[in-house]
């Protein structure tokens, strides 16, 4: 444990990041922290309620003209600092975020927080480079051009399974565009987003910028939605609270930005690599315990290869070692609460039904949140454990014969958010990238994400992009600003209201 707890003294002063300081929540109720890994507190704090929410909706309107009005150099500087600062800190992040959420040491050390510094080095550069259409004379008598501009105070609500890369991706395009912001992270995991924003105000981004309330959904995060100073909201969460949010986000008119949930299909033709197709199903299933959007959960294997990968799958999860989160062998930590390891818990024992549960299907009794890597075969297309959002290290396997099927099943869902194809045939590939319904389709991967390119949905997983320059389009406004040329009293269109006079 040696390491994992001085970390939280600096959270003595209470778990709202209002202004640039840390201060106690006044909604009267206090949340406990959890080491899923074990099930003991590790902290407590007091919620953030309505008036905490006020006052950083406050603050960062307070912050608006002057950030706003930074040049985009300014902007980008700080950006650079920011970046330098969360990089000094990566060894402290790392810990904190496999403390609060279970997730491996050597995940939070090699993908969440490098991840997080490559993004703030990334939009440190894109707040330079906000692109738009050339200036011109459109009309003949009049210049036209594009101004991009800010939208003002930017209302955020995150959750649990990536909590510092989910407030790196909803913070950075929103602050390079001149935003402020105020995020909610989940209130079971936000220690990481009040060390993104303690290491924003350390590296001289001005007090009132970055915002976090640690409060809960119905009442902290429905307030900052509905909030009259906030301009736009953008959530990252499941499909349901997306609903939710987008009422109240509608019926107060604001910009809207949804990533919500995934069930991606990995498609396996009978031509791929079958050994590859098994590492990479294992790892794009378990990656942060299945608690990932974007993560493979609908394996459907074309007819020649499906025996194959089926006790290949199986073989390979029954070797995944799982353990303390701290120890560098492990490979699956905990699922980030005991109720999400209950609810992945009762979505196999439904599916004992009507499936066959090939591994896994079993919570070690530890006293931690784990649940065993699990994959279900003899599922039918329309059952619940193929249709719904589980979230946790469980895998379903479907044959499918010809490649129209393939597609077919791979878009049978709701949801929209990413997608795999494994094959060595450019053109089945080609038609793949088509014809799948997906924010993103990998070709003989499956789970990679960078900076430079977008990342959101389709179809119920929502709309609006997160990471690369595509994010500027959520957090900007655009303005058609149109010169006169002619300096003339009486305009040529003037004739629509004069007539021939
Ligand atoms: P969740 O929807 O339960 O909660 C997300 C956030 O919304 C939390 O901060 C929560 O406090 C808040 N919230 C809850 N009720 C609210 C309300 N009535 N009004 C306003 N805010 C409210 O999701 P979760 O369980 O924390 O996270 C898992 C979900 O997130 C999965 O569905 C997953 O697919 C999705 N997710 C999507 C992406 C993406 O990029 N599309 C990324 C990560 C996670």
């Amino acid at each position: 444990m040696g390491d994992r707890f001085p970390v939280l003294d600096r959270f003595a002063d209470g778990a709202q990041h209002i202004g640039g300081r840390l201060r106690p929540g006044t909604s009267g109720r206090t949340q406990e922290i959890v080491d899923p890994a074990s099930g003991d507190a590790v902290h407590r704090y007091e919620l953030a309620g309505t008036e905490d929410v006020d006052a950083a909706v406050a603050a960062a309107r307070g912050a608006f003209p002057q950030w706003s009005g930074a040049t985009p150099g300014e902007r980008s500087d700080a950006l650079h600092r920011f970046a330098a600062v969360l990089a000094e800190r990566a060894g402290d992040f790392a810990r904190v975020e496999s403390l609060q959420c279970g997730k491996p040491i050597k995940l939070s050390t090699e993908f969440d927080v490098p991840g997080t510094v490559d993004n703030t080095a990334f939009f440190a550069g894109a707040a330079r480079h906000l692109q738009g259409q050339s200036a011109g004379e459109y009309s003949g008598d009049h210049t036209s051009y594009v101004r991009r501009e800010a939208i003002g105070v930017v209302g955020s609500i995150a959750p649990w399974n990536y909590p510092l890369q989910m407030a790196a991706w909803k913070v950075l395009p929103a602050i390079a565009a001149g935003n402020t912001i105020v995020l909610k992270p989940a209130e079971i995991t936000p220690l990481t987003s009040l060390m993104f924003a303690q290491a924003a105000t350390d590296a001289g981004i001005p007090e009132g910028v970055v915002n976090v309330v640690s409060g809960a959904g119905r009442d902290a995060g429905e307030h900052l939605v509905g909030h009259p100073d906030v301009a736009m909201t953008s959530f990252t969460g499941s499909t349901a609270i997306g609903k939710r949010v987008a009422e109240i986000a509608t019926s107060t008119v604001k910009r809207l930005h949804l990533e919500l949930g995934g069930k991606a299909p990995f498609v396996v033709f009978d031509d791929a690599d079958p050994e590859a197709a098994v590492q990479g199903a294992v790892a794009g299933s378990l990656i942060n315990s299945g608690q990932d959007c974007t993560a493979a959960t609908r394996v459907y294997v074309q007819r020649p290869l499906y025996e194959q990968l089926r006790e290949g799958i199986a073989d390979v999860m029954a070797g995944v070692r799982l353990g303390d989160p701290f120890d560098p062998s492990t490979d699956l930590g905990p699922l980030v609460s005991h109720a999400q390891r209950d609810r992945v818990a009762g979505f196999v024992d439904r599916a004992r039904a009507y499936a066959t549960v090939v591994t896994g299907g079993e919570a070690p009794k530890n006293g931690g949140a784990f649940y065993l890597p699990t994959l279900i075969a003899d599922a039918a297309q329309d059952s619940e454990i193929v249709q719904s959002e589980i979230f946790g290290p469980v895998l379903v396997i479907l044959p499918f014969d010809s490649d129209d099927e393939g597609i077919a099943l791979a878009n049978d869902t709701p949801y929209g958010l990413a997608a795999s194809a494994w094959t060595r045939d450019v053109y089945r590939a080609g038609r793949a990238t088509r014809e799948i319904k997906a924010g993103c389709v990998w070709i003989n991967d499956h789970i990679p994400i960078i900076s430079e390119m977008p990342h959101g949905g389709y179809r119920a997983s929502g709309f609006g992009k997160d990471m690369s320059a595509y994010s500027f389009e959520e957090y900007t406004q655009v303005k058609h600003v149109m010169f006169d040329n002619t300096a003339e009293v009486r305009k040529d269109w003037h004739r629509t209201v004069f007539g021939d006079r």
